[in-house]
C-alpha cells in the first residue's frame, strides 16, 4: 500500500464530494472535489518541474485555502513541505532557506523582491508567487495544469515535512517529520477526541505550526469534515460562527480574548462538542472561567514540532475528567517517562525531564545531526526538554522548560509554581518568572507580573506575600509590574527575551 499521508487524507473525503469541505470568512465554499483538483492540478506542476527526491518546497505566504492546497499538493506529489512562520524577515528568511536549501520557494508576491535573491543565492531554482486573494504565479501555471493525479508513492519512513521550532529557547531546528509520524498521530488524535460524522472545524490558527497545520487540519480532513476557514483570529467572528461549529482549537491567549467577550454564552456554544487548548500552558483560571461561562471543559493536551501531540486530557469520561493544570494522559502509542539528572526513573509526584518514544517522535533536525544524537537517550527516547511530573492516576503536568530552570544557590527553582502562586493573588492577571545571574546564588529569580485589567498592583507587596507561604530560595529577588508579557505568534512567552532583558540586575 501507498502509505503516502495523502492518499489516507484522500480516502477519507466524503463519497459526495460535491459536499462542502471549507467555508471561507469573505464567502467562498470548497466542496471536496475543488480541494482534490487543486491539489492535482498542482501537484501536476511540481511534477513537472523535475524536481529530486526529497526535494523541500519552502513556503511563506498568508493563510489561505490556497496556501493549505499547495500543502496537500506537496504531499501528493511527494515532496517536502517547510512552511514558514508569516512574521518573519528577510534575516530569519535569509537563515531558514540558507539552511533548509529548497528546491522551491513560494512567497507573496510582495516579498518576492527580497525573497528572490536570498532563494537564488541558496541554489532555489523556482521562485512562486501565491497572495491570499487567489492570485500568484503559483496558481497562474497550476492552472495549465491536468487535474488528474496519481497520488505520488511513499514509504512511512520518507519525509513528509521540515517544521522549524518556534525559537522559545534559542535559534529554531528543523524537525524532520515523516508521512507514518504525521499519519499515526492523526489517527490517534482522530480515535481518541472522538471525531465523528458532521464535526464542523473553526480553524482560526495559523498554517504554519504543528497546531494549525497537523492537528486541527489533519482532524478535519481525515474525519471528512467542513472546515469554517478564518485568515485571522477574530474572537467577535468565532463567536458568531460558534453555532455552527462542533470543534474548535486554539493556543491559551485565543481562550482569554473570547473570555473578554461579552458574546461567548451558552447559548452561543450549544451545537459545540470540544474545545481543545495546547502550544503553551492555559492558565488554571482561564480553564475555571471557561467552564463557567460556557459550561465546557477545556480539553489541553502537550505536543511539540518534533513529536507532534504526545498526551492528551481524556476526552471521554469513562476515561477520566479533564483536569486543569495537566496535559493528562500520553496517548495511546506514546510512552512517556520522567527521569531525574541521574537518569534514574522518577517516582510519583517527583519532577524530573520528560522523554517520550514513539510512531510520533521525528527522524531528527534537518542538517544537525550532533544535536539529534545528543537529544535522544541509548535506548531512543527523545529528551523534550521539558520538564514534568505524573501524578499517582497517570496524569502528566508540565512544570517549565530545563532551560528556564532556575538554580539558586544550589537549589531547583520550578518557576511554574512560583508563577502558580502569583497568578493566584488578588489583582494578578498572569506572570513570567526567570533566572538572571547572580553574584552570590549564581542565579536568581525575577518575577514579572500583570495586573488584572483596571486593577493596580505593588511589586513590594507580592514579593512580601510570597515570603509568608515559600521557602526563602524560592523567592524572586526582584518583581516588576508591567503592561504585558512579550509573546510569540503561538503565544508562548518569550522567556529568553525577558532574561535577556533583566540579566544586569545583581550583575
Ligand atoms: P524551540 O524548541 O525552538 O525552543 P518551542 O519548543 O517553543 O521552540 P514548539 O515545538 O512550537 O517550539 O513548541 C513545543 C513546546 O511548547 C513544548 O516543548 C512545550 O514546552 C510547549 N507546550 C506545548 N503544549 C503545551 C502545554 N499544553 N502546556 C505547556 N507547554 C506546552
Ligand atoms: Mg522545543
Amino acid at each position: 500500500a501507498n502509505s503516502n499521508l495523502f492518499a489516507a487524507l484522500r480516502a477519507a473525503f466524503p463519497a459526495d464530494l460535491g459536499r462542502i469541505a471549507v467555508e471561507t470568512d469573505n464567502g467562498l465554499f470548497y466542496s471536496w472535489q475543488d480541494l482534490d483538483r487543486a491539489s492535482a492540478m498542482m501537484a501536476n506542476l511540481f511534477g513537472a518541474l523535475g524536481l529530486e527526491e526529497g526535494a523541500r518546497i519552502a513556503v511563506q505566504v498568508e493563510k489561505s485555502v490556497e496556501a493549505m492546497i499547495l500543502y496537500l499538493a506537496t504531499l501528493r506529489a511527494g515532496y517536502v513541505f517547510l512552511p514558514l512562520n508569516t512574521a518573519y524577515q528577510s534575516a530569519e528568511i535569509e537563515y531558514f532557506i540558507g539552511n533548509a536549501e529548497p528546491a522551491v520557494v513560494v512567497c507573496t508576491r510582495r516579498n518576492a523582491a527580497w525573497v528572490e535573491p536570498i532563494a537564488s543565492a541558496a541554489g532555489t531554482r523556482h521562485v512562486f508567487t501565491l497572495d491570499d486573494d487567489r492570485t500568484g504565479t503559483l496558481l497562474e501555471l497550476a492552472a495549465q495544469c491536468s487535474d488528474r493525479h496519481e497520488v505520488a508513492r511513499k514509504k512511512s519512513g520518507d519525509l513528509a515535512a521540515i517544521l522549524y521550532t518556534s525559537g522559545t529557547t534559542g535559534r529554531s531546528k528543523g524537525a524532520m517529520l515523516t508521512h507514518g509520524n504525521l499519519l499515526s498521530n492523526a489517527e490517534v488524535l482522530k480515535d481518541y477526541w472522538g471525531w465523528k460524522k458532521g464535526d464542523v472545524l473553526i480553524h482560526a490558527l495559523p498554517i504554519f505550526h504543528v497546531h494549525g497545520l497537523f492537528v486541527a487540519l489533519h482532524g478535519a480532513l481525515l474525519n471528512g469534515s467542513k472546515m469554517i476557514w478564518l485568515t485571522r483570529f477574530d474572537p467577535k467572528r468565532v463567536i458568531e460562527k460558534l453555532p455552527e461549529a462542533t470543534v474548535f482549537m486554539g493556543v491559551p491567549t485565543l481562550y482569554v480574548r473570547l473570555l473578554a467577550e461579552p458574546g461567548l454564552t451558552r447559548e452561543a456554544v450549544r451545537n459545540m462538542r470540544l474545545f481543545v487548548a495546547g502550544s503553551a500552558p492555559l492558565l488554571i483560571e482561564t480553564f475555571d472561567e471557561w467552564r463557567e461561562r460556557t459550561g465546557h471543559t477545556i480539553l489541553e493536551r502537550y505536543g511539540m514540532s518534533e513529536t507532534i501531540m504526545l498526551t492528551s486530557n481524556p476526552y471521554s469520561p469513562a476515561q477520566g475528567e479533564r483536569r486543569g493544570g495537566t496535559v493528562g494522559f500520553p496517548l495511546p502509542g506514546v510512552r512517556l517517562r520522567v527521569r531525574d539528572d541521574a537518569g534514574r526513573e522518577c517516582t510519583t509526584d517527583e519532577i524530573g525531564s520528560i522523554e517520550v518514544s514513539g510512531p510520533n517522535v521525528f527522524a531528527g533536525y534537518w542538517r544537525m545531526p550532533e544535536k539529534t544524537k545528543e537529544e535522544f537517550t541509548a535506548d531512543g527516547f527523545f529528551k523534550t526538554g521539558d520538564v514534568g511530573k505524573i501524578d499517582g492516576r497517570g496524569y502528566v503536568t508540565i512544570v517549565g522548560r530545563s532551560k528556564d530552570l532556575i538554580i539558586s544557590g544550589g537549589y531547583n527553582v520550578y518557576p511554574a509554581e512560583i508563577e502558580g502562586y502569583i497568578n493566584e493573588l488578588p489583582g494578578v492577571a498572569e506572570s513570567a518568572v526567570v533566572g538572571v545571574p547572580h553574584p552570590d546564588f549564581g542565579e536568581v529569580g525575577v518575577a514579572i507580573v500583570i495586573a488584572k485589567a483596571g486593577g493596580a498592583l505593588d511589586a513590594d507587596a507580592i514579593v512580601a506575600e510570597l515570603k509568608s507561604k515559600l521557602a526563602n530560595f524560592k523567592i524572586p529577588k526582584r518583581c516588576f509590574v508591567v503592561p504585558e508579557l512579550p509573546r510569540n505568534t503561538m503565544g508562548k512567552v518569550q522567556k529568553a527575551l525577558l532574561r535577556e532583558q533583566h540579566k544586569g540586575l545583581f550583575a
